[in-house]
């Protein structure tokens, strides 16, 4: 961190790829993601993102769910 410069602790507003758009503190104004907690199918059951093809793969690996 630079000397003299402090961040700001935002409300920050989350914008997700599934259009759902939430608030958490951050630093920054304005947060993107590309799965949040509403469409991940660890949480949901489902499986929204099937059309996206290689990231529900992605995400089955990185949580071992498959
Ligand atoms: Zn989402």
């Amino acid at each position: 961190m630079k000397k003299g410069i402090h961040p700001e602790y935002y409300e920050a507003t989350v914008r997700c790829a599934c259009g759902n758009t939430f608030k958490t503190g951050s630093t920054k104004e304005e947060l993107r993601v590309e799965i949040c907690s509403d469409c991940h199918p660890f949480f949901t059951g489902r499986q929204k993102f099937t059309e996206r093809g290689g990231r529900v793969e992605k995400f089955k690996k990185k949580y071992g769910l498959d």
